[in-house]
């Protein structure tokens, strides 16, 4: 999944109330935070972490590999994504998020219902998480099913941004700049004469945690802050549009904003299992489907009414211009640079 800046505020919706920052605080911060030198810090991770971490990428590789191999022109995407899923558990995975299969102009965030009656076409995003023990690695990548492949070079454009990210990171590990990491894509997207989607980005990532901390922006914003250690989504987004995504029809995508109490005790069977289960983490409305039956639907409406859980919106390109993604995941710690997934 990624993190969408909403004009000047920026929201990390997941895990918690929302928690909004204006421009102004940020600015003011990044200038107290201008480094001068690229000092190395030792950053030290716990062996358990970095060992979960790096079996979630393990997962999400081979599930990256499986997706590649099954996804036809004109699957039904339910089918797509239960498969997905499925392969995700059976490896030993948690799922961290619903498999997200977004069409052309949509960039991100939909996924189908259980008798979703969409087909996998034109230029596919499939986005994925994989978690242990709350450890994320969330990946992407776009695959062109025209006839045509006339997507060939929006892909490639996201893809080698991804790159030439990687290699700063890999070079200046926990000291490379927010904004070179931004500028180093921007100017890869650019060169294929395409635009990076500026209000779309990369963000840190804690245990159960889907978007925290730091954002990596996909094009230069000034921010000098040093990304430090930790783990984190890097998620250039390529199109021939504007540049620039809005909230669309909902995703059947879900996530709990706040712990509330609801009167019915269906619904509210419905919440213990979420807290349970996701914990912060999103969920589909078609994983709680199949575990209670399409009388779910009804909690779920009665627990958006409450405020408990919120519905993220599909993110549509401005002009309708198709976009494509790539995205991986990596563990900075003591002067190292894990990509988790390739
Ligand atoms: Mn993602
Ligand atoms: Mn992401």
């Amino acid at each position: 999944m990624t993190e969408k800046d909403y004009s000047g505020i920026a929201t990390s919706k997941i895990g918690k109330n929302v928690k909004i920052r204006n421009n102004f605080t940020q600015s003011s911060e990044i200038i107290k935070s201008k480094e001068k030198t690229r000092e190395a810090k030792k950053i030290e991770l716990p062996a358990s972490l970095i060992e979960n971490y790096k079996k979630a990428g393990e997962i999400a590789k081979q599930v990256k590999q499986y997706a590649k191999e099954i996804i036809k022109l004109n699957m039904p995407l339910h089918e797509i994504a239960e498969k997905i899923e499925a392969k995700i558990l059976e490896l030993g995975g948690e799922i961290a998020f619903p498999v997200n299969l977004s069409i052309d102009d949509v960039a991100a965030h939909y996924t189908p219902t259980l008798h979703d009656e969409k087909l996998a076409t034109g230029l596919l995003k499939v986005d994925l998480g994989v978690h242990i023990n709350g450890c994320i690695c969330d990946i992407a990548f776009s695959l062109d099913l025209t006839q045509e492949k006339k997507h060939a070079k929006l892909i490639e454009a996201s893809e080698k941004a991804l790159e030439e990210a990687l290699e700063i990171l890999k070079k200046e590990k926990a000291r490379a700049y927010i904004n070179e990491i931004g500028k180093a894509i921007q100017k890869t997207i650019q060169g294929f004469g395409f635009s990076p989607v500026r209000n779309l980005s990369g963000h840190g990532l804690a245990e159960f945690e889907i978007h925290s901390g730091l954002t990596i922006p996909n094009y230069d914003n000034s921010n000098i802050k040093m990304i430090g250690g930790g783990a984190f989504a890097i998620e250039p987004f390529a199109t021939s549009g504007a540049g620039v995504v809005y909230d669309g029809p909902s995703s059947n995508i879900y996530h709990l904003v706040k712990e509330g109490q609801v009167r019915d005790n269906f619904s509210r069977q419905v919440l213990e299992y979420i807290i349970e289960k996701k914990k912060t983490l999103p969920f589909s409305q078609r994983e709680l489907e199949k575990k209670f039956g399409s009388k779910v639907l009804i909690a779920i409406s009665n627990l958006k009414r409450a405020g408990i859980i919120e519905e993220f919106s599909q993110l549509i390109e401005k002009n309708h211009c198709p976009v494509s993604q790539a995205e991986t995941s990596i563990l900075i710690y003591n002067d190292n640079v894990d990509v988790l997934c390739d």
